[in-house]
């Protein structure tokens, strides 16, 4: 009777009504069941419908809970693998690099940050005659989703793949799971969960794209779904370009003038909210951001020099006492509340401290220290971040600009976080890592005695 049916409503219906109904002999041998036999409106039937349905409602709360556990601990459970990684023959939870693809992901990635679109990404592959991940699955036996359908639409890459490819965090090495779930036992529908409560766990596996590129990747996609959705390829500073006074995006212009053609940005709400349309022209403006992104990273290459004549351990101990200080104190604080916990046992242990006072305080006290230990943790988050071994990443990324000769769309979205248009041609230009330059060089002036 398991086997026929889990759902106790369902089955006591079928049993009772519809079976009998359509002339229907059920005869269940293990249960004692045998519908021409008894009607079947019994309490003992009744009762092993329900403890079936119960049953496979346990079952399935454990294969969730095991599935959930397993998703903590970043192993792999999903029945198909992201393109580009394999299943460890040893172990099938876990992820390894698939030789064949991962250099056609790390090929994705290096497109779209060189400024192609997804739709060009893809025929890019198409024309090259790069399996997509479903024939490529097909070719090698491995198991593919889509019901083992190959359609018109997943036959080939598409858009739609470059883009789930470029979004998905799992090639830095970071597992994602749970995201999709069903509503229950009983219901195969899937329904797709909000984004924080994914699973992630970091570092499980190798990592095919490092995790600053993959950042620059997502901030380039967000950029781009912002200013050309449908474009086949973006401008050169596509999101990128702000206009000083009101804020807006510039827009792009071609202006025919004779037989020659010129490009100009300026600014759309020029005319009502905006006193000046601050067009500027295109080549104009790439020769002048591109001087000051020379500049910017002589200056950076420059500090490097500097810096490399400080010792380590003079800066980090600086910053170590800047927030030191604050760290023994809120320690102080939480040995304190820790005291008075114990304290507070004791008194009740003690019958000096009726019990309903006891609970409220201790509560109080709980809490208190969960705050203190929260600040604390916060604090030496920052410490670390500051740091100097974590600093000279972002040196090293534009010292990979250093002879940088033209701008294209990779060292537009790398290098520069905005570019502002004023008046009378005037530019601003934010660098990305802005923040980490500028306190690199008041810690410099601030070290001056020890250079
Ligand atoms: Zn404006």
């Amino acid at each position: 009777m398991s086997r026929f049916g889990r759902d106790y409503i369902q089955t006591g219906k079928y049993l009772r009504q519809i079976l009998p109904s359509l002339g229907v002999r059920f005869i269940a041998i293990n249960d004692n069941i045998d519908t021409l036999k008894e009607n079947c409106t019994g309490l003992d039937v009744s009762l092993k419908t329900i403890i079936n349905d119960a049953y496979s409602q346990d079952i399935s709360k454990k294969i969730r809970s095991v599935l959930e556990q397993k998703r903590k601990e970043g192993l792999y459970v999903a029945a198909f693998t992201p393109y580009g990684y394999q299943k460890s023959e040893e172990n099938k939870n876990q992820l390894i690099v698939d030789e064949q693809t991962a250099p056609i992901i790390k090929d994705i990635f290096k497109m779209k940050l060189d400024g192609m679109s997804a739709a060009r990404i893809a025929d890019t592959l198409n024309e090259k005659g790069i399996l997509s991940p479903v024939m490529y699955k097909k070719q090698n036996g491995y198991a593919y989703a889509k019901g083992g359908y190959i359609t018109e639409n997943n036959a080939k890459w598409s858009a739609t793949t470059i883009l789930r490819i470029l979004k998905n965090e799992i090639y830095t090495g970071t597992m994602v799971q749970g995201k999709k779930t069903t509503y229950n036992y009983k219901l195969k529908n899937i329904i797709k969960k909000p984004k924080s409560e994914w699973i992630y766990v970091e570092n499980t596996h190798e990592a095919i794209i490092s995790k600053q590129e993959f950042d620059f990747v997502q901030n380039t996609l967000f950029l781009d779904t912002r200013t050309a959705p449908h474009k086949e390829s973006v401008y050169l500073f596509s999101g990128l370009l702000i206009c000083g006074d009101c804020g807006n995006r510039m827009t792009r212009k071609t202006v025919t003038c004779g037989k020659k053609k010129y490009l100009y940005y300026y600014c759309p709400t020029g005319k009502k909210a905006c006193t000046s349309t601050h067009m500027i022209k295109e080549d104009e403006l790439i020769a002048c951001v591109l001087e000051s992104v020379k500049k910017h990273i002589s200056s950076i290459i420059s500090l490097d020099k500097l810096l490399s004549n400080v010792e380590n351990t003079r800066i980090n101990q600086k910053i170590v006492q800047k927030y030191g200080k604050e760290i023994a104190q809120k320690e102080q604080k939480a040995e304190e509340l820790k005291r008075f916990q114990s304290s507070l046992y004791e008194n009740y242990i003690k019958g000096i401290l009726p019990k309903q006072d006891y609970r409220m305080l201790k509560e109080e006290y709980t809490s208190k220290l969960k705050i203190v230990e929260k600040e604390i943790s916060a604090l030496n988050e920052k410490l670390e971040k500051e740091l100097w071994h974590d600093r000279k990443e972002w040196i090293e990324h534009f010292k990979k600009f250093s002879n940088i000769m033209e701008l294209d769309r990779n060292a537009v979205v790398q290098l520069i976080q905005s570019v502002k248009i004023f008046e009378k041609k005037q530019i601003e230009i934010t660098f990305r890592y802005q923040s980490e330059y500028e306190e690199t060089t008041k810690m410099l002036h601030s070290q001056k005695g020890v250079i």
